[in-house]
Order: structure tokens, then C-alpha cells, then sequence
């Protein structure tokens, strides 16, 4: 298949490195725009956020304080479909960062070709400090703010970092009392006594997985014993790591927010997770000796699965990566001066918009699930999902061989034509 011939020199790639997300976001487009040639006007469209709310939360805490929390909810673009994007709480979340998920968000959806766009959401907050229940009064609260704008015609939230199947759970309860009826669709990856679909907790990992195979097939490595290096051992990489292990390729370090573990022979990814089940954390499990995030990620290793937060591999690091195959399971882990980079030493790196579609394309069934009154069965689910994640790859990999470059700039230059496509046909208002 396609062999890179060429790195294509971005129009306007900025001297020095930008960390703000929502301006690498534009980066990338602009670049796929100039690839191409896209009309002046559709590329101000796409360049821009469609809608942006934000709201202010007041929450009782358990200490009978009142504490007001910010969030936002920004839909880029649904030229193709209802936005389509996860919430997420952390203490770092930023208007920028949402604007950027957002748009991710769109041209991941156009990626794997499901009729979405795209959305996304956060809230200023550190859920690792809050109680059960200021999270649910948080959730509730934050779910009422963007109920105007959310909805299954419209914008449909899912989990994403700290978030999880109970937080769709309460954006359901809240939504479907203020329109006084049950609206499973509101959200995706509710737990499935609410109607969540049968494989929707282990998409986004077995996409990743099944990405793998397909880089791994294209570089010529067996996946069977190929060594993997697991960035962020949460519910995308927790699960990669099990799905990885089932196919017998050899976990050698995992991490998270405190650091790594790591064994040249291989780490039982069931054994690391009641470890972490019972300790919060992977670092000092028996048997692993203990590295940094930064170690974990210029470790020697086949596949490299960056699975937690934006910005892990930058100017500062890409020259020092040693895998020979990196799978962005994580949303913008790569800078595009990074990316350049890599790509000139040959590493072989399948971004974010393909490589963690598996959770959005599964979001999509649930949503299909949801609005049909019917539920499929996993083998069902997880057959269809292969499916598109597969296609998905031949159709980046074909428009990447057809621009002649890397992977990143072909999945760009796909989704970003149908979208654009979309936007064009539809016409101006009014
Ligand atoms: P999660 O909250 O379940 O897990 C995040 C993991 O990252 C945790 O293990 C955490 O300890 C670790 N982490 C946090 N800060 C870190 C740091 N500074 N260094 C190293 N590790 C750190 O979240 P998730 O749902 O697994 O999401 C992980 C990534 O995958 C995010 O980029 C998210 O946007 C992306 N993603 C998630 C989904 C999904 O379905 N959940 C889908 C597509 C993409």
C-alpha cells in the first residue's frame, strides 16, 4: 500500500511550537484545506466553532458551601449530522480545548463516514475531589444549562475523560424529566439497563485494536508478540490493554496520572487492573519496575498507544520516540511540528480521527439502537464496528497514498472533503 514520497510543507506551520489545542485544531485544517484547494468561504466555515455555550453551575458541596463550577458545550459543525461528542471534567478543561475536541470531533465522524458532526463538552472541575454526589448535583445542574442546545435531533453528549456510563446516566434522568418523557437518545454510552448498547463500553479500545492490525499489516509486524507500550490505563487504554493481551501481543509498560510500570516481559493486563482497582493507581505493581510518562513514551517498543491527554509528544520529545507504530487512542496527543517529525524518521502514526473512532461508531449504533426501539447483540455490534474502523483505514490510507503523504493529512484531507462537501451543497442560511 501506499508508500510516503513526500511530506507536504504546511501552508502557515508557525516557527514555534503552539500548545493551544483549538490552534493545532486549525492547524491541521488549514493544512488538509490547502491540500484541497478548498473555496475561501467553506474554509472560514469549517475553521470556526458552529455554536458556543457556556454556562456557570451553582453546586451545593457536601460542606453546605455553594460552589460555582464553569462549563462549556460547543457544537463545530453539523453539516452531516446531529454534533456528536463527549463531556469531559478535569480541572485543566478550557474554551479552547472544548473548541478543539469539537472540532475533532467533526472531521473523526466524516473520518469513519457516520451521518454526525461534531461537538463537545467540559466542565472546570476535579472530580477526583468531589463526592459522588456533587458530582451527580454537578451533572444534573450542568445537564439543565445545555439542555436548550442538546438532544437527539441535535447534539447527543457521551463520556470522556472522567466521565463515565452513570454521568449519561444522570444527563438522561435530567433531560428526560424536563421534557417529561424517556429520551434514551440524548446520550450514548449509557449503561445498557437505560438502553446503552451491547459493546459500547470496549469500542473506542477494540477500534484502536483493530487499527493496530491494519498499521501492523501495512509495517509488515506481527501484531502476536509485538511489544506495546499503553499511555493512560483509564477505560480506553484499560481496555486496549486486555484487547492487545488477547491477541498475544506483549504489554511492556502502562501508566497514568502518577506514573508508569513497566516489564521488558510483559505485564497481565487483568492482574494490573484489580492492582489499580485497589490502589488507584498502576505504579508499584508487583512484578513491574516503575518509570515516568516520559520514559513510558520513548520507550524501544513496536506500538506506542498514547490513551490519556493532548500534547504528550511534542518538539521536545518526537525525535527521542523509538516505536515504530503509534496509535493515537488519546485526542491530539501529537503536535503537528511532532508529527513532522516522526513522520521523517518513518515512524508509522495513525491519528486520533481514525484510531479512536471506534467509540463514536459505536455511540452511533446506540443511537440507531435507540431510535428504532431495538437492541442488537454484541457479536452484531462488535462485527459492524470492525467493519467500519477497517474501511475507514483502506479509505484514509487510499486518500493518503492519493495526496502523497502521511496518514494524518490523508484522514484530514477525507473527512474534511466530505464535510466540506456537505457544507457547500447544503448552501448559505438565509
Ligand atoms: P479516562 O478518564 O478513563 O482515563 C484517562 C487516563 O489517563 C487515566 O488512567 C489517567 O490516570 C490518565 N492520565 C491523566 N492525566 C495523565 C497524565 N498527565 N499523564 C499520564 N496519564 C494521565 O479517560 P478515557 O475515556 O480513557 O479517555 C482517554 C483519552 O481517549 C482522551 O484523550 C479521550 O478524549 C480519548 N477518547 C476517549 C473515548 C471514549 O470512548 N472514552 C473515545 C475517543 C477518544
Amino acid at each position: 500500500m501506499a508508500t510516503v514520497t513526500r511530506p507536504v510543507i504546511p501552508p502557515r506551520m508557525p516557527p514555534r511550537e503552539d500548545l493551544n489545542p483549538f490552534h493545532i485544531a486549525q492547524l491541521q485544517f488549514d493544512m488538509a484545506a490547502e491540500l484541497l484547494k478548498l473555496e475561501n468561504g467553506v474554509r472560514q466555515i469549517l475553521r470556526v466553532p458552529r455554536r458556543i455555550l457556556e454556562v456557570s453551575l451553582p453546586v451545593e458541596m457536601d460542606n453546605g458551601q455553594t460552589k460555582i463550577f464553569t462549563g462549556y458545550r460547543v457544537q463545530h459543525n453539523v453539516a452531516r449530522g446531529p454534533a456528536k461528542g463527549g463531556i469531559r471534567y478535569h480541572p485543566n478543561v478550557s474554551l479552547d480545548e472544548v473548541k478543539a475536541l469539537a472540532a475533532w470531533m467533526t472531521w473523526k465522524t466524516a473520518a469513519v463516514n457516520i451521518p454526525f458532526g461534531g461537538g463537545k463538552g467540559g466542565v472546570i472541575c476535579d472530580p477526583k475531589r468531589m463526592s459522588k454526589g456533587e458530582i451527580e448535583r454537578m451533572t444534573r445542574r450542568y445537564a439543565y444549562e445545555i439542555l436548550p442546545i442538546i438532544g437527539p435531533e441535535s447534539d447527543i453528549p457521551a463520556p470522556d475523560v472522567y466521565t463515565d456510563a452513570q454521568t449519561m446516566a444522570w444527563i438522561m434522568d435530567t433531560y428526560s424529566i424536563m421534557v417529561g418523557h424517556s429520551v434514551p437518545g440524548v446520550v450514548t454510552g449509557k449503561p445498557i439497563s437505560l438502553g446503552g448498547s451491547e459493546g459500547r463500553n470496549e469500542a473506542t479500545s477494540r477500534g484502536v485494536v483493530v487499527i493496530a492490525e491494519e498499521a501492523c499489516k501495512q509495517k509488515k509486524i506481527p501484531l502476536r508478540n509485538a511489544s506495546v507500550a499503553i499511555q493512560g490505563f483509564g477505560n480506553v487504554g484499560g481496555i486496549a490493554c486486555r484487547l492487545f493481551a488477547e491477541r498475544k501481543a506483549k504489554i511492556v509498560a502502562i501508566s497514568d496520572s502518577r506514573g508508569g510500570a513497566y516489564n521488558a516481559r510483559g505485564i497481565d493486563p487483568l492482574r494490573a487492573q484489580r492492582y489499580k482497582d485497589r490502589t488507584g493507581t498502576v505504579v508499584g505493581m508487583p512484578g513491574t519496575s516503575r518509570i515516568t510518562n516520559d520514559d513510558l513514551l520513548t520507550l524501544k517498543c513496536d506500538i506506542l498507544v498514547p490513551s490519556a491527554l493532548e500534547n504528550v509528544i511534542t518538539l521536545a520529545n518526537a525525535d527521542q520516540i523509538k516505536a515504530r507504530i503509534i496509535v493515537e487512542a488519546a485526542n491530539g496527543p501529537t503536535t503537528p511540528h511532532a508529527d513532522e517529525i516522526l513522520h521523517r524518521k518513518g515512524t508509522y502514526l495513525v491519528p486520533d480521527i481514525l484510531a479512536n473512532a471506534g467509540g463514536v461508531t459505536v455511540s452511533y449504533f446506540e443511537w440507531v439502537q435507540n431510535q428504532q426501539g431495538y437492541s442488537w447483540t454484541e457479536s452484531d455490534v462488535n462485527a459492524k464496528l470492525e467493519a467500519v474502523m477497517r474501511r475507514a483505514f483502506a479509505e484514509v490510507a487510499g486518500s493518503a497514498q492519493k495526496h502523497r503523504t502521511h496518514l494524518r493529512h490523508g484522514a484530514y484531507a477525507l473527512a474534511v472533503g466530505r464535510v466540506a462537501e456537505a457544507t457547500a451543497t447544503r448552501g448559505l442560511f438565509p
